[in-house]
């Protein structure tokens, strides 16, 4: 559903996961175990037989995908959705996906490397070598890779991006492939959910996280809805969110976005909230459609 974000030495390492959120409690069991006792003959290598190189990006993987293959297509049609969405400027480096083709052969992998990190579908590592992508091949790669190859290009092309934005965004993009912007229907419900049981949004909270460890479910739908509300609502929220993001390009350190939203649009907290609840009957409506 969600993903994480760790920030270690900043600018030099970051990483960024999906979360597991749907796998059963018995496989994560069985993959630590899995991972904490490999087998003796197995080796630990990323996925580098097969490569597929484009301008933008590049993908390593340990079985033959064609240079014209969707998932290539995907991923070069969401680098211009994305640079066109956000006025990104140029990337400064290639990002690379290692994609292994299976999941075992992923887990060991990312366990002997960074035996800390906990299990994800998928993770983005940044280091000031290489944008890095893991994942493997699944019903949900796309999707997951859609996740991942968001911060890839973020930090590729940004000096710095704050934690629940960089969530924010690879949220907002990891849905409705060619239809950018289509609403996220699991955090549409569970934010109207929480709104049900007398939470409310708190864009400074948000913007205080720094650790992807300490987010929870409800962060993660939350920075989706603050993106989608500044890049939906109206011409001034979506110019103040791009604004900001022209600013991370130069800056090591972001400033906090909400004086400038208050500032853009001073009913700016009902108006996410009925940003949500509208997507919400929307989705209502859909449903209950013959
Ligand atoms: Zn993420």
């Amino acid at each position: 559903m969600s993903s994480l974000k760790l920030h270690q030495q900043r600018a030099q390492f970051s990483y960024s996961a999906r979360v597991l959120v749907a796998f059963p409690v018995v496989c994560v069991c069985a993959i630590v175990a899995g991972c904490a006792a490999p087998q003796k003959t197995f080796t630990v290598e990323r996925p580098v037989r097969h490569t597929v190189s484009t301008p933008h990006f590049v993908i390593q993987s340990d079985f033959q995908i064609p240079d014209d293959a969707p998932l290539v297509r995907e991923l070069d049609q969401l680098r211009q959705q994305i640079t066109e969405t956000l006025a990104l400027p140029g990337q400064r480096d290639p990002v690379v996906v290692y994609l292994f083709s299976d999941e075992e052969s992923y887990r060991r992998y990312m366990h002997a490397t960074w035996p800390n990190l906990p299990p994800r579908r998928a993770y983005f590592v940044g280091t000031s070598r290489e944008l890095s992508i893991y994942s493997f091949h699944s019903a949900r790669v796309r999707e997951d890779l859609r996740h991942e190859f968001t911060h890839g290009l973020l930090h590729s092309s940004l000096n710095s991006v704050p934690l629940w934005l960089d969530e924010g965004l690879a949220e907002y993009f990891e849905v409705g492939g060619e239809n950018v912007g289509t609403p996220h229907t699991s955090h549409v419900q569970y934010l109207q959910s929480a709104r049900a049981e007398g939470w409310n949004p708190s864009l400074y909270h948000l913007e205080q996280l720094s650790d992807f460890r300490k987010m929870t479910q409800r962060d993660y739908a939350e920075a989706w809805g603050w993106v989608h509300f500044m890049l939906h609502n109206a011409d001034s929220t979506r110019g103040t969110l791009i604004d900001y993001v022209a600013e991370l390009e130069s800056k090591s350190v972001a400033a906090a976005l909400m004086p400038r939203l208050e500032k853009a649009d001073p009913a700016y907290y009902n108006g996410m909230i009925s940003h949500v609840t509208n997507m919400a009957q929307g989705i209502a409506l859909a449903s209950h459609r013959p």
